[in-house]
């Protein structure tokens, strides 16, 4: 499953609980827009080739001073396909050394990203003594983007409507050893692969008061949930949520928005509100959770930082099937 960034994360979830500032906005916008365009061609490979393309998605690399991200990497036939997804729209054209989006010369050099993500590739391989040819693509998966390249290119440059010929032909060249699992490549980037980047933006823990509090209702975003014994039920629009869910889901919310710091009670408390069933939130702490310092009320846990979806992702058959068993209790 390709993740959001930690930064998208934080900025979706913040999104949801205060009005953001209209620079903020923006980047969540361009975030939010840049992973649609990264999963609607997953999407597109997967109708096509299923698992026929031998690739990594989401690759954070180490080189010797920061790290890049690379969208996807797919080998085949002795050549590595550093592919960089891009979601634009508009007119872009790039002649002379220089990208210009609707005749506006465009501050970034596309092509650099690329380069740079293949260099970080290729000083990888090197080092890893791992013999494969290095290439570029940009594939714009916006079907409204124009790209007009006038300059003559190394890497490979896709239009939207050219990304499916490209898979299916990238298909027909698929060796039997490209499959191999233990491929060297695969090792290689393993060994130098991060995380992520970890979430360049802070929440001081004095703005959990200006905050929209408690448990908010995961199809609308109502705040005003009525709690039984099993479930939280949205007043607005009806929906029901597993209690236990609610409570695991909001806290790991609170996570992320103060990823720098440990789980406490106290914070958590002021992040549910005045509402909230200490009991029950610290019966759901001690359940999923786990504990980093036993200092009896002033406790804390570990801190993924992470939505619930990816937090718990190991732990999902155990939430699907309090979902079932919700839909069963009939109040
Ligand atoms: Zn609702």
């Amino acid at each position: 499953m390709r993740k959001m960034s930690q930064e998208y994360q934080y900025l979706q979830t913040l999104s949801e609980r205060k009005l953001l500032k209209k620079n903020d906005q923006n980047s969540l916008n361009h975030l939010q827009r840049g992973h649609q365009g990264e999963q609607a061609f997953d999407a597109l490979q997967q109708a096509l080739t299923q698992n026929k393309l031998p690739c990594v998605d989401d690759l954070y690399l180490k080189t010797n001073t920061a790290c890049v991200q690379i969208d996807k990497l797919l080998t085949v036939d002795g050549v590595a396909y550093v592919v960089d997804v891009k979601n634009y729209s508009g007119k872009y054209t790039y002649f002379e050394n220089e990208w210009r989006k609707n005749e506006i010369p465009l501050q970034e050099n596309i092509f650099e990203q690329l380069h740079n993500a293949m260099r970080a590739v290729r000083r990888i391989f090197w080092a890893e003594k791992v013999d494969l040819e290095i290439r570029g693509v940009l594939a714009f998966i916006d079907p409204h983007a124009t790209i007009d390249i006038k300059d003559n290119v190394n890497d490979i440059v896709l239009n939207a409507q050219d990304i499916a010929g490209w898979l299916l032909q990238l298909a027909t060249q698929v060796q039997p050893k490209d499959y191999a699992y233990n491929n060297n490549w695969r090792q290689a980037l393993k060994k130098h692969t991060l995380a992520g980047f970890s979430c360049p933006r802070k929440l001081p823990l004095a703005h959990l008061n200006h905050l929209k509090h408690g448990i908010c209702c995961r199809n609308c975003g109502d705040n005003h949930l009525i709690e039984t014994s099993y479930y939280m039920q949205c007043p607005q629009c009806q929906h029901r949520e597993p209690k236990e869910t609610a409570y695991v889901r909001t806290i790991c919310d609170c996570g992320v928005l103060f990823h720098d710091h440990d789980l406490t009670m106290g914070m958590l408390c002021q992040f549910f509100g005045e509402t909230v069933n200490r009991r029950y939130l610290k019966e759901m702490l001690a359940r999923h959770f786990e504990i980093k310092k036993h200092l009896g009320r002033s406790s804390c846990y570990f801190n993924k930082g992470l939505l619930f979806i990816y937090w718990f992702e190991e732990k999902l058959s155990y939430f699907q099937m309090l979902e079932r068993k919700t839909d069963w209790v009939r109040h």
